[in-house]
């Protein structure tokens, strides 16, 4: 297995188990090139992320999956998604900027 598929097989263990931490379920991840965006979920339990997550530090990939995996109960970002989006990672807010730099370069 190279390096490259090895943090894949990692990241999905990581969303699997924010899954069952969060009580959700994702029927399918699936790690794959995109543009403009980190992730996408669908209302099927789909969940898509960008392949440029695996080898970003950890916490922007964790603020990434809760992220998505919370819009399965909470489809907005409003006052509720904000306090569970607290909850799990603390200041999200700050790691939110972290991960806009990233993009920017
Ligand atoms: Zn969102």
């Amino acid at each position: 297995m190279t390096d490259d598929e090895e943090s894949r097989q990692r990241f999905k263990a990581r969303v699997r188990e924010w899954a069952e931490k969060l009580e959700v379920e994702a029927t399918a991840i699936y790690i794959r090139p995109m543009r403009r965006k980190w992730a996408s979920c669908s209302t099927a339990g789909t969940l898509s992320f960008n392949d440029e997550l695996p080898s970003m530090p950890r916490e922007l990939g964790d603020y990434v999956i809760v992220h998505e995996l919370l819009h399965f109960s909470v489809p907005n970002h409003g006052r509720l998604w904000k306090s569970l989006m607290r909850a799990h990672l603390g200041d999200f807010e700050r790691i939110e900027g972290e991960l806009r730099k990233q993009a920017g370069s």
